[in-house]
């Protein structure tokens, strides 16, 4: 079984370039770094101005109530949605100007979302790696350190440990926030390869839990949800009313349904009436697989004699 750190190593031996400004390096939060940024270095605002910043649930939740919109609107506005992995698992990132690379947040002075910025640009120039063991059943973080040319704050004159670092940028909240989702994500990724591609619907589930915070709640409170799922009022009332409680139902309700994971109790026969339509589908199927097979013999054979056909070869 491969440790974290021959993981980590595979990681930077399969890196695209040979200069990765990530150093292969796995460290740990009480690792001293050298960084400081402030106003006053050279290469100000040279990083939001060619972003790839993927966001989280938290993120969104945080960026929406900052601009007091919903989250349709924001994810429309400010985000682009890219795949997280090979069975299309739906992420966003921060959307750049238009025509350009630069954050649409980016202005002279600054971020002006500065007190809501997303966990990436918290991070930086530290990066966030999310491990799990598969004899394992909880994550653990590590981290490493990106050193970009065009970054100065790496020359300047202050040390501190990673840990210092992610506190002074308030990352402990965002990551604490952030790691029911990260657990999914993880757990997907270590699920094996899938037979096929997981159903669409599976990937609609996933986006409007994690990222569109204001549609699950209206399918939260809908009639068909609270049909199929016994959600005591005092919670409903919160889910209503908190989006952060919202947001952490979204994570055991996504266990739930990709997962199968009964984290949610359902109401009384849903699972039989659940059972009875997949019968029904799988009954449609085989109707439709053996009327279109009857149909292609049909065109295959329009002429000849079909094989076992004992009416047909009578001339010779
Ligand atoms: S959100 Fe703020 S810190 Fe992050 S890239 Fe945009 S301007 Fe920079
Ligand atoms: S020091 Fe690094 S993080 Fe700070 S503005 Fe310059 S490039 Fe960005």
């Amino acid at each position: 079984m491969q440790d974290y750190d021959d993981q980590f190593k595979n990681l930077a031996k399969d890196a695209p370039f040979d200069q990765s400004p990530v150093m292969p390096n796995m460290l740990e939060g009480d690792t001293e770094i050298q960084f400081r940024c402030h106003r006053g270095v050279k290469c100000w605002n040279v990083c939001c101005g060619n972003i790839d910043i993927s966001l989280t649930p938290y993120d969104i939740l945080r960026l929406k109530n900052h601009f007091g919109i919903a989250s349709g609107e924001f994810l429309q506005k400010y985000t682009v949605p890219y795949e997280i992995d090979k069975d299309g698992t739906p992420g966003v990132k921060l959307r750049a100007v238009e025509g350009g690379t630069a954050c649409q947040f980016m202005v002279e002075e600054g971020c002006s979302v500065y007190q809501n910025r997303p966990t990436a640009c918290r991070y930086y120039p530290v990066a966030l790696l999310s491990i799990r063991r598969s004899d394992e059943f909880t994550d653990r973080q590590a981290y490493a350190l990106v050193t970009e040319k065009t970054c100065l704050g790496h020359q300047e004159d202050r040390k501190l440990t990673i840990d210092q670092y992610r506190h002074e940028q308030g990352v402990d909240d965002y990551d604490e926030k952030g790691r029911g989702w990260r657990q999914l994500i993880l757990k997907k990724k270590s699920a094996g390869p899938a037979i096929g591609k997981p159903p669409i619907i599976s990937n609609q589930l996933f986006f409007m839990a994690s990222y569109d915070l204001d549609r699950f709640r209206a399918f939260v409170i809908s009639e068909s949800f609270n049909r199929t799922y016994d959600i005591p009022v005092e919670q409903m009332a919160e889910l209503v009313a908190d989006d952060e409680k919202l947001m952490e139902f979204g994570y055991t309700f996504l266990k739930h349904v990709l997962f199968n994971e009964k984290a949610l109790t359902e109401r009384e026969g849903v699972y039989e009436a659940r059972i009875d339509r997949l019968k029904a589908k799988a009954e449609q199927f085989r109707a439709e697989f053996e009327a279109n097979r009857d149909k292609l013999e049909d065109e295959k054979y329009s002429g000849e004699c079909k094989p076992g056909d004992l009416s047909c070869g009578g001339n010779d």
